[in-house]
């Protein structure tokens, strides 16, 4: 999915370029303590982490689910640390043979940790054979075929397999089953991500103020890859424009001219709310409908585009379908229908 037109650290071709990689990896946290927000999900990635170490024992395998972007290779990567192991990462649609797969486990050492992102994508094949290497930690490999087949057993060393996902009902259910802890991670708000942002200017040697990282934070959809990514190109008008400081003015005037919209929605978002209200008059519209309209996949509506803008209120979820909200016509500058707005009143006065 193509997730902003005018704004994108993403390559053509959907992977990270590698200089956003590289900036990724500088400031990624390495601690528990320095990973900031998400606590309920950080606090008992802690004591589960800890108590395992303290046994051990691998920590059970973990799913992560929740939308691109929030910290789930991040906490893979603070878990392996922690285990004192290393971590191994892969994607689901790159595991496409059951070799791909087998090779990855087998060099596994006791205590590593296996990242395995979008795992709602694995090919079934390859799911089957990590059902035993999760369980057992153990690969039953089938040789041959026909008359001439035969099963191979091979032990693995105690690992532990972290899935991320960002669509968490496409999980298959003997899969979700095999993971003894499951963490969703939620969208952070403009005060968290306003204390990552000043971290990551800590990180690059930015000067910043306050109120400008409050400015970044505000535009980067509850998301710091975003927030960490808009930084970097303020920094580069900060620095050719004005002295280097990050100031409010100058990080408004880079987030204009890099076209980010002003509440932080990217394309997809403006394009659901421009939808339904410019071709459904506001809603409700079933979510298989707003999906074919925009071309995109109802799955992908309801798991990653939708959540933000319920989130941040600009659609509602009603039994009949999805509605804009007076704030997405407001937001795009349409006139609101009457009983949109007259409800609003009604709320309010109550
Ligand atoms: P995901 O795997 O969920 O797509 P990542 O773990 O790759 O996301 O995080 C993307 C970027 O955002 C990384 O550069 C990481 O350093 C940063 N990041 C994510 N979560 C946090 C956090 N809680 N605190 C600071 N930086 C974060």
């Amino acid at each position: 999915m193509h997730r902003d037109d005018t704004f994108d650290i993403r390559s053509e071709g959907g992977a990270p370029t590698a200089a956003a990689r590289e900036l990724e990896n500088a400031l990624r946290p390495l601690s528990f303590d320095d990973f900031t927000g998400q606590r309920q999900a950080v606090d008992n990635l802690r004591v589960f982490t800890r108590a395992a170490a303290h046994r051990g024992e691998p920590l059970d395998h973990t799913l992560l689910s929740g939308p691109p972007g929030l910290g789930k290779t991040t906490l893979a990567g603070i878990i392996a640390r922690e285990m004192g192991g290393r971590l191994k990462i892969t994607s689901g649609p790159v595991l496409d043979k059951p070799a791909d797969l087998a090779g990855l486990l087998a060099a596994l050492e006791r205590g590593d940790v296996l990242f395995i992102d979008e795992i709602h994508r694995l090919q079934p094949v390859v799911e089957e054979y990590l059902y035993s290497a999760m369980e057992d930690y153990r690969l039953d490999i089938m040789l041959e075929r026909g008359a001439a087949a035969r099963t191979v057993s091979i032990d693995l060393a105690p690992f532990t397999l972290i899935g991320a996902t960002t669509r968490s009902g496409m999980l298959t259910a003997p899969l979700r089953a095999r993971f003894g802890i499951s963490l969703h991670l939620q969208y952070y708000d403009a005060q968290t991500l306003a204390t990552i942002v000043e971290r990551s200017a800590r990180l690059l040697a930015t000067p910043l103020e306050a109120e400008a990282a409050v400015e970044i934070a505000r535009r980067s959809r509850g998301t710091p890859r975003i927030a960490n990514a808009l930084l970097r190109r303020v920094r580069d008008f900060a620095q050719v424009e004005a002295d280097g400081t990050v100031r409010p003015a100058v990080a408004r005037r880079a987030l204009e001219a890099l076209g980010v919209d002003s509440r932080g929605l990217d394309a997809t978002d403006n394009k659901i709310l421009t939808t339904l209200i410019d071709k459904f008059q506001g809603g409700p519209v079933g979510l298989g409908t707003l999906a074919t309209a925009i071309g995109e996949d109802p799955g992908t509506v309801e798991d990653v585009c939708e959540p933000y803008l319920i989130q941040e209120g600009f659609i509602k979820r009603t039994p009949r379908g999805r509605e804009a909200t007076l704030l997405a016509y407001r937001h795009l500058q349409r006139t609101p229908r009457a009983d949109i707005l007259q409800g609003t009143l009604f709320a309010e006065e109550a």
